[in-house]
């Protein structure tokens, strides 16, 4: 084999709450992943040596910078192989929106080497290299449903919540996840999320009682700056969503459906607004 194709999902945060800062810089977290249907698609070709990368989205580097390059530098300094590889990348969400995407390309590229290669290298293998490129990269991974500490890495596989109706809508202002966590107010949080009660919705695969209760500490920063994010919230609630909260450091906001119509009439209301409306499905 000397060519391969991959899915690169996203993610959503069904509930996200940052517990403290800590020693090291970073944030101790604790927040529940969900993949959704949201996906990149990403072609590794074998070259003899060094590194091309394509993206059909102008705004993605191709340098050093973007995630596959890292990815693909990780696993040679790991394994101590020096093959060269041709990555094209064919983008389709939205780049800086709280949705992974470049840990989800990250991730599919670890994977997409670990079988060109033939490295026989175990999912607990890859989620660890991962680690090294970005905090994101172990749950793109694993996939599906899951909780995780630390800074994104603690993980715990949760029972799927499948096939459940999103609307992603994407306001395209840039937001620096650095920004809002050094604007984070950590200590005026007085009612931490429950996020223990987050898991057993998602175990009782209650929608309704998951979506009412579904919360994201790092909104109150972003929604100072930009209200169009709670305007988007409560126009996804009007329009019969079931819950709709901010994806991780947003801007991209959410809404959980359990109806079609309504899915697909809110949809509509909210293209008047912004452009980047897209329906997907939890997986
Ligand atoms: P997260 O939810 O993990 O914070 P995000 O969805 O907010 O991620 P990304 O789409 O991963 O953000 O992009 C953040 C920045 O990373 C971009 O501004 C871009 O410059 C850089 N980047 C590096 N590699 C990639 C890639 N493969 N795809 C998109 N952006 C990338």
């Amino acid at each position: 084999m000397d060519e391969i194709t991959l899915e690169a999902f996203g993610k959503i945060n069904l509930s996200l709450d940052v517990l403290h800062k800590r020693a090291d810089g970073y944030h101790e977290l604790n927040t529940i992943m969900q993949q959704i249907d949201l996906k990149d698609t990403i072609t590794l070709k074998e070259l003899e040596e060094g590194i091309k990368i394509e993206c059909n989205e102008k705004e993605v580097p191709l340098d050093s910078t973007n995630l596959v390059y890292k990815a693909w530098e990780k696993m040679k300094e790991k394994t101590g192989i020096n093959r060269g590889i041709h990555i094209i990348i064919d983008k389709k969400i939205p780049i800086a929106s709280g949705l992974a995407g470049g840990s989800a390309n990250g991730a599919a590229v670890l994977k997409g080497l670990n079988i060109l290669w033939n490295l026989n290298l175990s999912d607990e293998d890859l989620r660890d290299i991962g680690l090294e490129i970005g905090a994101d990269v172990p749950f793109c991974i694993m996939g599906g449903t899951a909780h995780a500490k630390g800074i994104g890495e603690k993980l715990t596989k949760l029972k799927p919540f499948s096939n459940k109706m999103v609307l992603l809508a994407n306001v395209g202002i840039p937001i620096s996840t650095a920004y809002v966590y050094e604007n984070l107010n950590l200590r005026a949080i007085n009612n931490r999320i429950d996020i223990d009660k987050i898991v057993h919705y998602i175990e009782e695969d209650n929608l309704t009682k998951l979506a009412e209760n579904m919360a994201n500490v790092m909104e109150s920063v972003v929604i100072k700056e930009h209200s169009i994010i709670d305007e988007i919230k409560k126009d996804m609630i009007k329009y019969g969503a079931l819950g709709s909260i901010m994806s991780g450091s947003g801007p991209t906001v959410f809404g959980l459906f359990d109806d079609e119509d309504k899915l697909y009439r809110c949809k509509n209301e909210l293209e008047k607004k912004i452009c980047k409306v897209f329906v997907a499905k939890t997986i």
